[in-house]
């Protein structure tokens, strides 16, 4: 959160600001001083005053002090990439000989960072999303519980109060990827989660022209996570794509509204086809936890098909043509991919994922459109 010169915009409308309506890029790499002593004074308070983007800079700051205030966390800090903010966790909290627990689907590069993580004898295990596991599987060493709720690919929805509960009593930090539900529809800190990150990449910045992650949480260990993995792992967030999240930010209340109605009236479409075996949503799980966490539903959502043969995916997927192919979610656009590879069955099954399942991120154009995209394709396969 900023602290740093009052004078510099601590909101957009300050006097340093000229009255701005939007805010001011500070498109620069360093700040200078009128006296030596100042300088160094300065260089004592990097995370306070502005010396160096790769520290703090007015614009990121900004975005930085309103997503604090949106989750209800003490501080922020954003980073270049969603995995900026969660190799810089890792570096920072994470010691040799520590473990991490993982809860729920788990973003595949953050698993592949964790193989890394494992060359430097850091070890971890993967939990499913219920409850009872995650303390059975507790060890001496346990220095994080990482959680991610809803998962991006199967969507379940893990108890973030009973979580936060087992951590405590063990003395274990918590954090969960918060990415699916933004700040606006799930507040984890409010529930006892010490950190929740996003991936600014998707609903936030919401107009797939913009990469960046954050980190929202306690001050000490966000001061800890800017000490290390930020200054030193340098994945710094752009003043420029710092302005272009902020822009995001104004219309993701309308944005979500919207990204929901559809969403909702795909669920209904979904449920009427036969080509279906199951959607995955949490509108859909019985989980209590939902009404008390979840403040509203995005719309990224998976199906599985009863056939679940690459051919057939091929051909469904193929035939849309308001969907696009391709990765990441949250944007404009709507947008279809799937895990299944041509003979990768058994790695699917490893990483507890069907065959035969189709991801769609429910975008902005009218939902009739996106009915009628669906309708073509699943009339390919009937
Ligand atoms: C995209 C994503 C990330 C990584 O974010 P980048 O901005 O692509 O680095 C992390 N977690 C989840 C759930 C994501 O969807």
């Amino acid at each position: 959160m900023l602290q740093a010169d009052k004078k510099i915009c601590t909101d957009i409308d300050t006097e340093g600001c000229h009255g701005a309506a939007s805010a001011p890029i500070y498109q620069t790499s360093l700040f200078t001083f009128n006296t030596f002593r100042d300088f160094t004074e300065a260089q004592k308070k990097e995370r306070e005053r502005y010396v160096y983007t790769r520290g703090v800079n007015p614009t990121v700051n900004l975005l930085e002090y309103k997503l604090a205030a949106l989750e209800r966390g003490e501080q922020c800090k954003c980073f270049g990439s969603g995995m900026g903010a969660v190799s810089s966790i890792f570096l920072s909290l994470l010691n040799s000989n520590d473990h991490v627990l993982f809860v729920n689907n788990i973003y595949g590069p953050t698993t592949e960072l964790m193989e890394v993580l494992q060359n430097f004898n850091i070890s971890c295990d993967y939990v499913s999303h219920d409850v009872k596991e995650i303390e059975a599987s507790i060890q001496p060493n346990t220095k994080l519980i990482y959680a991610e709720s809803p998962g991006t690919m199967l969507m379940k929805v893990v108890d973030l109060k009973k979580t936060a509960e087992i951590a405590k009593k063990h003395n274990i930090t918590t954090v969960i990827d918060n990415t699916w539900s933004t700040p606006l529809f799930q507040k984890p800190l409010r529930l006892g989660f010490d950190l929740s990150l996003h991936s600014l990449t998707k609903y936030i910045g919401g107009h797939s022209d913009v990469i960046g992650g954050a980190v929202i949480g306690r001050a000490d260990l966000v001061d800890r996570i800017f000490k290390y993995g930020f200054q030193l792992g340098g994945s710094v967030l752009s003043p420029h794509d710092a302005f272009l999240i902020l822009r995001g930010l104004r219309t993701l209340p309308v944005r979500l509204g919207q990204h929901q109605a559809n969403v909702l009236k795909i669920i209904d479409y979904l449920q009427t086809k036969k080509a279906v075996k199951q959607i995955y949503h949490p509108k859909l799980w019985q989980n209590p936890a939902i009404a008390r966490q979840m403040l509203g539903y995005t719309g990224l959502i998976s199906f599985e098909l009863k056939d679940t043969s690459f051919e057939t995916l091929t051909k469904f997927i193929d035939s849309l043509v308001l969907f696009k192919i391709g990765v990441s979610w949250g944007g404009f656009e709507s947008l279809v991919t799937s895990p299944q590879k041509e003979g990768n069955e058994e790695q699917l099954k490893a990483a507890g994922l069907p065959s035969g399942l189709i991801r769609l991120s429910i975008g902005l154009e009218g939902d009739e459109l996106q009915i009628s995209d669906l309708e073509k394709a699943f009339s390919t396969i009937s």
